[in-house]
């Protein structure tokens, strides 16, 4: 199954309503959301071939393929044919060998209408694609289109500028956005093809699109889905999890203020500054710094992360496939430390070493944090 993620862990969700203290309407919103991932998840394991035929249409291939010119070359009547195919043929292979290195940013910004259909979004109101002008503001008074439009191409040139990836698949995959999905829907979304985003219900939570970091790490499983897949459960999650907090706060650091790009102690470390809506006691989602610190509010509970090995938490299935959210606080601050520890800009110190353990081919899909942390010491002593 591919790797389905919500920014907002159904335990939040769920906290909000087993303490009842919330407005009713929030706490209804909160049902609805925590139903439609539920649903969302279990048509993901029916479905969970989509990745597959999504990477089989990326692979770059003339509108001939090339097993009609290998038989030409084979057994064509004539000296020229033959020439003409295998040139042809050497083209093809160049072409697939420089698609991972040439830009193909092509983003589409969906309008989703306030529809629950996930298996369909609807793709009938284009909001913004590749190259267009940006949403007035009558249009789309929230901005969300235009926040996602953005938030897509910082996210995408972080990614090629410094570690020559085109786009989540490694070869210019499209980008497919929708803003305003479901009614007050509370999450963030990375289904394993399109990037899916609620607008909140203004109590709870603030909307999404706004926040780069959250775009960023919904890309990044993305990325890890497309590079080395690991499965969404128990240790493996939560590195998943923690991978895509990792390149998500860097984005953050590289790109919220272009002009002032900030070193690891400069940043703040916080993943989902601002999710929050007004009057929640939280500074963000998750500290990456200080996990277990982010909030603690009555509506919403305690961030539950813990920060260090000896506090890892065994939990079964049901709860968040396992402690994805949860323990996923390990590694962070295990990234930050080590950030912190080379200095200077975390994504040409820590961040390569990173990436490098990711996508070096050794993380088995049940990856555990003592296998991802050998290959980070592995890669530091050759880095
Ligand atoms: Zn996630």
């Amino acid at each position: 199954m591919a790797p389905f993620c919500c920014i907002v862990p159904e335990y939040v969700l769920r906290a909000i309503v087993e303490r009842g203290v919330a407005p009713q309407n929030t706490i209804n919103a909160c049902h609805s959301t925590i139903e439609k991932i539920r649903q969302i998840q279990d048509a993901r394991i029916q479905h969970g071939q989509r990745t597959e035929s999504a990477q089989q249409q990326q692979v770059a291939e003339g509108i001939i393929p090339s097993f009609i010119h290998e038989t030409i070359a084979q057994y064509a009547a004539t000296a020229e044919q033959r020439e003409t195919s295998l040139r042809t043929l050497e083209y093809n292979t160049k072409l697939r060998a420089a698609a991972g290195t040439l830009r193909h940013l092509k983003r589409t910004v969906y309008d989703a209408q306030n529809s629950w259909d996930f298996e369909n979004p609807p793709k009938d109101k284009v909001m913004i694609e590749e190259g267009g002008v940006l949403v007035s503001e009558e249009e789309d008074p929230t901005g969300n289109a235009n926040e996602c439009y953005i938030g897509f191409k910082k996210t995408y040139d972080f990614y090629f500028d410094f570690f020559k990836r085109d786009s989540i698949d490694g070869r210019g995959l499209k980008l497919d956005g929708f803003v305003h999905f479901g009614k007050k829907f509370g999450n963030a979304i990375w289904d394993g093809r399109d990037l899916i985003f609620g607008d909140g219900d203004g109590i709870i939570f603030d909307g999404f699109t706004d926040e780069l970091d959250i775009i960023a790490h919904e890309f990044t499983h993305g990325v890890v889905q497309y590079t080395n897949p690991l499965n969404y459960t128990f240790q493996s999650g939560a590195l998943n999890e923690s991978l895509a907090d990792v390149f998500g706060v860097m984005v953050k650091q590289w790109a919220e203020k272009p002009e002032h790009p900030q070193t690891v102690d400069q940043a703040n470390w916080l993943i989902g500054e601002g999710i929050w809506a007004e009057g929640i006691n939280g500074r963000a989602l998750r500290d990456m710094k200080n996990p277990g610190t982010a909030y603690n509010d009555r509506f919403v509970g305690k961030d539950p992360q813990p920060a260090h090995w000896d506090h890892f938490q065994t939990l079964g299935l049901s709860v968040d496939r396992g402690g994805v959210h949860i323990n996923s606080g390990i590694p962070n601050r295990a990234f930050c430390l080590a950030a912190n520890m080379i200095g200077g800009y975390a994504w040409e110190g820590a961040g390569p070493i990173w990436y490098k353990a990711l996508t070096s081919g050794k993380l088995g899909e049940n990856a555990t944090f003592k296998e991802f942390a050998d290959l980070t010491i592995e890669n530091a002593s050759e880095h």
